[in-house]
């Protein structure tokens, strides 16, 4: 088949959070497969890089490059709903929120989801999103197939039983083994989740922890930095009705524009962080709130304005030595200030080669300083002193979050990233899908 695939030129990539971005030079948006091999001819011919982006959410610069960027929008049809397994065969560019209401359709869901869902089935694996819940694993362990265009233009199939290797690889795959045309999720029967937050303190839930994580299936919890508050929240299945007490004058209104307003002030006085965190937290999480909704409405919670994130996954044993220094660190340097929340979330150990969780059950801790306004809050001293912290615990970063680390700590971190390394190479010979960050990953 001859195709004509036209590429834009002048195209500003922007993450979700404007924090990265950059211009490529030719900018595609292919509707078929025979287009997408028809770029990589041409990128091979012109010695041009390729990056694959899904929903542009990753808040580091893993989706970006300045030669040719490939946006899978166009390539985001469901292909195969199999009831009696319980699975759905999409291609990769579909957005988790047409995904879930697809598959509501069947009286399916996904057991697990992110907190947002306007971010494509490729890209969620590609860089380990997780939620929360210890009997669960991160989302890529969802994954039971996939099939891959490899640099050659040759695609490959691969599960548990065909390509093994590769699959292993690519359930997290960072973008850099080829272009993910398809995805196979194995999915759970639809449920309805019951969300109920109340209010703790740090002590409390760290001496309980286990109580926490074996009442609850989804349970994470919110720390308010510069003080001992803590927000618990549960979810659960049930088969009760849906109901709802939130409001838009108290999500929006206050936990958002006033937030924004609060946080722009704050950054000529930064001493007030430590009043608006205490503030927030007795305004809107100091009583009981109860949810229930379908489970992908529970799963996605507002993220609010834009934001500068780390996320590290430790040994989930470490969880309370690790919170209790940042806690003493934050108090030992009232110079340094943390926005609210820290979120601390935990997940299944799993056998995929870079997940941050492989062969380890483990603790995320969500640290963030928004940008109000867009405007940057100084944070370097945080992040560092948080980075050190999660390293001293065997920590490993999130890889759609921007982090320091380079090949050299991923050697140490991960057991089986010399065997990620040889299907990488192998697959992309060249280099074809790598882009800045990812030298820094491999080189
Ligand atoms: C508001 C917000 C909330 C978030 N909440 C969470 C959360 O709760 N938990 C969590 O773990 N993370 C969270 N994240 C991070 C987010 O889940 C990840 O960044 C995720 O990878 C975003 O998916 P995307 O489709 O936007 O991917 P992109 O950022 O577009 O791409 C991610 C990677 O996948 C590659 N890629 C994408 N599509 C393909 C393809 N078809 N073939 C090959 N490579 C491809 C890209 O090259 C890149 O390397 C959040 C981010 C934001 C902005």
């Amino acid at each position: 088949v001859l195709v004509q695939v036209h590429g834009q030129g002048g195209v500003k990539f922007q993450n979700w959070a404007k924090t990265y971005g950059s211009s490529p030079e030719l900018y595609f948006q292919p509707t078929s497969v025979e287009e997408i091999r028809e770029i990589l001819d041409m990128a091979r011919q012109r010695d041009k890089r390729v990056k694959v982006v899904g929903g542009g959410h990753s808040p580091s610069d893993i989706a970006c490059t300045d030669d040719f960027m490939i946006q899978m929008g166009k390539m985001n049809r469901v292909l195969k709903v199999d009831k009696e397994k319980q699975q759905v065969t999409v291609e990769g560019g579909i957005f988790l929120s047409d995904l879930n209401v697809e598959l509501s359709k069947h009286g399916l869901a996904l057991a697990n989801l992110g907190a947002v869902s306007e971010v494509a089935a490729a890209g969620v694996i590609g860089t380990g999103t997780h939620n929360t819940g210890i009997k669960h694993g991160i989302l890529p362990t969802q994954v039971v197939a996939l099939t891959l265009l490899t640099a050659s233009g040759e695609i490959l199939e691969c599960s548990e039983s065909v390509n093994a290797d590769i699959f292993q690889a690519a359930r997290l795959h960072l973008g850099c083994l080829g272009v993910v045309l398809t995805v196979t999720f194995q999915c759970v029967p639809q449920f309805h989740l019951h969300e109920v937050a109340f209010p703790s303190t740090l002590t409390e839930v760290l001496d309980h922890l286990d109580d926490h994580l074996q009442r609850s299936q989804y349970f994470r919890f919110l720390w308010f930095p510069h003080s001992e508050n803590v927000s618990v929240i549960y979810q659960d299945p049930t088969n009760k009705p849906p109901s709802s007490s939130a409001s838009w004058w108290w999500d929006y209104a206050v936990g958002y524009y006033l937030l924004e307003f609060l946080l722009w002030i704050s950054t000529f006085v930064p001493s007030l962080v430590c009043w608006i965190n205490r503030f927030f937290f007795w305004l809107l999480f100091s009583s009981r709130v109860e949810n229930i909704a379908i489970s992908y409405k529970i799963f996605n919670y507002e993220c609010r304005f834009k934001q500068h994130v780390q996320d590290w996954a430790i040994p989930i044993e470490k969880t309370k030595e690790a919170l209790l220094e940042l806690k003493a660190a934050l108090e030992n340097n009232p110079k340094m200030v943390a926005h609210y929340p820290v979120e601390v979330r935990f997940a299944r150990g799993d056998e995929i080669w870079l997940s941050p969780c492989f062969q380890r059950d483990s603790c995320y801790m969500n640290i963030i300083m928004y940008r109000p306004y867009g405007k940057n809050v100084p944070r370097l001293n945080y992040w560092l002193t948080y980075e050190g912290i999660m390293k001293k615990h065997g920590g490993r970063p999130h890889w759609a979050k921007a982090h320091s680390c380079t090949r050299k700590d991923f050697e140490k971190m991960y057991p089986a990233f010399p065997k990620f390394c040889s299907v990488r190479e192998k697959l992309d010979p060249t280099g074809m899908f790598l882009n800045t960050y990812l030298e820094k990953v491999f080189y």
